[in-house]
């Protein structure tokens, strides 16, 4: 294991993306969404979601300013479980109220993501020599700072799965493959059709923009003083599906909890050909990403690709990490000896000192 080393080119690899690599674009780390859950309060529509989200936490976890805030993985944890199964969390959180809750939450963690947004040159970097490399990304994220980088370049990209853009063009099979495991923030879905609709960087045709997550019904029946928020809402007309004409298309995202809602087909498309670029992949590397316990499935598929490919993994973990604490004994106890490169100095590091 080195603590310094370089690569030529970045072939035959898959790189595995969590929250630590858009860092370098100036995104908070998951460990600091929680820290702005409830900042946001500078028009209505802000202010009644913040209010709302506080109230849960109030009710549920007995958080007030000042203490420690709860974590998302248990954040969201209580609202998909009580999703799935249709049960109360006492007598005031009803299913329905969940549900917006959970609605509401996805918005403000999109909100959260877009403010932070801004070029990255070690990503344009990092993005060119993958490219070329013929090699694929396989990220945890939502949000859609690749995609951003991947426009700018001119680079077409494909998600891997069945869909087309809302300008109702097709990626090319042959596209530099972006598989997105818990789904994305640009990534819109007719219950009509049943097609995925990806929204493209330069219109600026994500889910937050197009206010997918916030419904009318859900400010006006379930949340508490939303009347105004819902008013506003009703006037807008929704996101047109271009394949059936359907007015209204809505979005999935797998949270961070523990019982993500994978039961979604395009997840499955997803899943199986990230299973297929992990397997036949020489080199693995992960940025940015800590190897959470709430992502076993993803762990499930990492050894499942692992124990079927012919050849054994040339892994690498880059992190950002003051010592080899927690995330790297983590990979050591997963990995064992295929582990042959650990960076604990953060992506921007790694870049400068092995690619650039
Ligand atoms: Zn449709």
């Amino acid at each position: 294991m080195t603590a310094s080393y370089r690569l030529s080119d970045l072939s035959d690899t898959v790189a595995v993306l969590g929250a630590g690599f858009s860092v370098a674009a100036g995104l908070p780390p998951v460990s600091k969404l929680s820290q702005e859950f409830l900042n946001l309060n500078d028009n209505e529509t802000r202010r009644v979601i913040t209010a709302n989200l506080r109230k849960f936490w109030r009710d549920v976890f007995g958080y007030e300013d000042g203490m420690a805030k709860p974590s998302f993985e248990d954040h969201f944890t209580l609202l998909d479980l009580a999703a799935n199964v249709g049960h109360n969390i006492g007598p005031c959180y009803t299913p329905a109220r969940l549900r917006a809750l959970r609605r509401i939450s996805i918005h403000r963690v999109f909100e959260i993501l877009d403010l932070h947004f801004r070029e990255s040159n070690q990503i344009s970097t990092f993005l060119k020599k993958l490219v070329c490399g013929k090699s694929a990304l396989v990220s945890l994220n939502w949000d859609t700072v690749v995609e951003a980088h991947l426009f700018r370049m001119a680079v077409d990209f494909s998600y891997g799965i069945g869909g087309r853009f809302l300008d109702n063009h097709e990626p090319r099979r042959d596209a530099f493959p972006l598989i997105k495991l818990h789904g994305s923030a640009n990534w819109h879905y007719c219950d009509s059709c049943h097609t995925t609709l990806f929204g493209g960087q330069s219109d600026g045709k994500t889910t937050l923009t197009h206010k997918t997550f916030l419904e009318a019904n859900d400010f006006r029946n379930v949340l508490n003083d939303g009347d105004k928020v819902a008013a506003e809402l009703a006037k807008n007309s929704g996101t047109q599906c271009p394949v059936c004409r359907n007015q209204k298309t809505t979005a999935r995202v797998a949270t961070f909890s523990y019982a993500k809602a994978f039961d979604f087909f395009p997840y499955h498309a997803s899943w199986d050909r990230a299973l297929t670029q992990l397997r036949t992949a020489r080199r693995w590397i992960f940025i940015g990403y800590s190897l959470p316990e709430a992502d076993f499935a993803f762990k499930h598929l990492l050894k499942t690709a692992q124990l079927a490919s012919k050849d054994p993994k040339d892994v690498h973990v880059i992190v950002k990490d003051l010592a080899e604490s927690q995330v790297v004994v983590r990979y050591k106890q997963f990995f064992g000896c295929l582990l042959q490169h650990v960076s604990i100095k953060g992506f921007k590091d790694w870049v400068r000192q092995t690619l650039a």
